[in-house]
């Protein structure tokens, strides 16, 4: 992508209106844009951030062997009614009637609507256990929508629901939707600590939020220090150890009962990017959603569902990954790996060196952002700091005169000067 021809709409100043750090720089980046209070428009750098965070996601809930349907934002009423949630969900639900004066609603989260499909086809144990998942929009009317898409009223969720036959088998797919969880934010370069968190009616431990730890997180959360010697970047990390380690939010910690010695309990605030939840038969029962075992008896099925925010990742990322210039995006997730930065391109030299070696690296499949417009190299710099593309390729007078480029890493400032074919190879990789 050529920045001449690209839309992004970077602010000089820091926008009033943003009390934390990832608000502040989506907005200066020109990621998003906001259109009512909690409700964003996602402008090309962001919407690229947005894709990939979501395309991970997916790719892990399919690694795990859940299936990508799409449910709609608009549902009827009446599932809600059966099950017995559209009184109890109260004024965060946004209720519409229809030109026929049906009540109608913007789906807050979708467990009514997926035991529906459920119901409608599943009649066999045969046919578990099934895991189904979709990336959509939600509607929830927050009191205190704010930081930006941290806490949004619209906002883009991952969720799944699994179907068993009995509770060991639930108790599978949650184990299993749990390390599938760790994959997924260890691909983002992030630390999500698994939290005991309020579980439904059914009471036990089926019930943790995955929790990065920020001073402008929204949760209070405790945990034993043992977790800042766990390796959350290796690629399995032990699930064993980990659940044998304390952690809660705040609702669910009761210092009477807390097994970690005071000296060792550490007290922090966090980000809820995760959500998994074991519920039984709470909408299966309502909703008469049942299959016939294998002494042909026929059996409410089994639930779990499993939430990940896709939009407020986007924010919790930035929280994690940033600087006092901008953002140091994690490759996995950066809107572009390179930044193309060419220098006095009105000298024809230049002007080739750095056309060309854009067009190699389009033909390398490598996603460049290329700076070729005339504004200052000082302000060039400064914008490519902010928006924190991981690698850096400057072209200038000297490069032409000495065969070389500046190759630079954002997050770590090193800096190596290579000549175009190397550089090339490097960033294909
Ligand atoms: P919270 O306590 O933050 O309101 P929740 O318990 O209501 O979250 P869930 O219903 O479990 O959230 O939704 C799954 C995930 O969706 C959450 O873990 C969170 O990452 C995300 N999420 C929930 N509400 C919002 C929101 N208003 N804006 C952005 N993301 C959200
Ligand atoms: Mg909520």
């Amino acid at each position: 992508m050529r920045v001449s021809r690209y839309f992004m709409p970077v602010l000089r100043e820091d926008p009033a209106e943003a009390e934390i750090v990832s608000h502040r720089l989506m907005l200066r980046c020109g990621m998003i844009q906001q259109a009512a209070a909690g409700i964003y428009n996602w402008l090309p750098l962001g919407f690229r951030v947005l894709r990939k965070v979501e395309q991970i996601c997916r790719e892990e809930m399919e690694r795990a062997g859940a299936i990508e349907i799409l449910m709609p934002t608009i549902q009827p009423a009446s599932w809600w009614k059966e099950s017995g949630r559209y009184e109890a969900y109260g004024k965060e639900m946004l209720r519409i009637r229809d030109r026929h004066d049906r009540e109608m609603l913007y789906g807050p989260t979708n467990e009514e609507n997926v035991v529906d499909i459920f119901r409608r086809h599943v009649k066999s144990y045969r046919q578990l256990p099934l895991n189904l998942f979709h990336i959509q929009w939600k509607f929830r009317d927050e009191i205190r929508p704010r930081f930006g898409v941290m806490r949004g009223r619209e906002f883009l969720m991952k969720d799944a629901y699994s179907f068993d036959l009995d509770y060991e088998g639930a108790k599978r797919s949650y184990e299993n939707m749990f390390v599938a969880y760790l994959r997924t934010f260890r691909r983002m370069g992030l630390v999500a600590i698994p939290m005991i968190a309020e579980s439904g009616p059914i009471g036990g431990n089926m019930s943790h939020e995955f929790q990065i730890l920020a001073s402008t997180g929204e949760s209070v959360v405790y945990y034993d220090a043992a977790f800042e010697e766990i390796d959350f970047s290796v690629d399995e990390v032990d699930v064993g150890r980990l659940t044998s380690l304390y952690a809660a939010v705040e609702e669910r910690h009761d210092p009477e009962k807390c097994p970690v010695p005071p000296e060792r309990l550490k007290k922090a605030r966090g980000i809820e990017v995760g959500h998994i939840f074991y519920f039984g038969t709470k909408y299966s029962r309502p909703m008469g959603a049942t299959v016939s075992g294998p002494d042909g008896r026929e059996v409410y099925v089994e639930m779990g569902s499993y939430g990940i925010g896709v939009s407020r990742l986007v924010g919790a990322i930035i929280e994690a990954h940033h600087d006092e210039k901008g953002i140091v995006w994690p490759e996995s997730v950066a809107p572009f790996k390179v930044a193309l930065i060419g220098l006095r391109l009105d000298d024809e030299a230049c002007r080739k060196m750095a056309d060309g070696l854009y067009e190699k690296m389009l033909n390398a499949g490598i996603e460049v952002l290329y700076d070729d417009t005339d504004e200052r190299p000082g302000s060039k710099f400064t914008t490519m700091e902010l928006i924190g593309i991981p690698w850096q390729v400057v072209v200038g007078p000297r490069s032409v005169r000495q065969g070389v480029v500046e190759l630079k890493h954002r997050a770590t400032g090193e800096s190596f000067e290579l000549s175009p074919e190397a550089v090339l190879n490097r960033l294909a990789g």
